[in-house]
């Protein structure tokens, strides 16, 4: 059976006390309650890039410059429905200050204690990569 293709894109904000950027998913939307790195879909005719700071803008106010966008690692992931394909990129530099533009809880939290917030599956292969880089 084929399944369809969702493209979301998902971002380490690594901040100077290298600490990490986790958001909640709210109540309401699937898989609430888990954290997941800041990102969204990735719409029709639109980069991964590009939708990244368009969602950065929109979820936590701030303005990433597309070359502080560093490609990381990549989840695949079969759900029921659809399968995932989610790259993410890790950035030190950006402009503003992070605030919960939609509501949302926001988490700065140190690389080695991301494993104590429950994120969705396809997620969590991140962290390994994520960990290895900022070890
Ligand atoms: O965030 P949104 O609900 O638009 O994402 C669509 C779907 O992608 C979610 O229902 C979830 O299954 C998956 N997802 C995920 N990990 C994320 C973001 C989304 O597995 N960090």
């Amino acid at each position: 059976m084929s399944q369809s293709l969702l493209l979301v894109v998902a971002v380490a904000l690594v901040d100077q006390d290298m600490r990490v950027l986790i958001a909640q998913r709210p109540p309401g939307k699937t898989l609430a309650g888990l954290w997941e790195f800041p990102g969204g879909k990735v719409e029709p005719g639109e980069s991964p890039e590009a939708a990244l700071i368009r969602e950065l803008t929109e979820e936590l106010g701030i303005t990433v410059a597309e070359p502080c966008l560093a490609p990381l690692t990549f989840a695949s992931h079969a759900y029921e429905h659809f399968h995932l394909l989610m790259p993410l990129y890790i950035c030190r530099r950006w402009q503003g200050f992070v605030s919960p533009r939609e509501g949302q809880t926001l988490k700065w939290v140190a690389p080695r204690a991301l494993r104590d917030y429950p994120m969705p599956p396809a997620d969590e292969p991140l962290i390994s990569a994520l960990l290895d880089l900022l070890a």
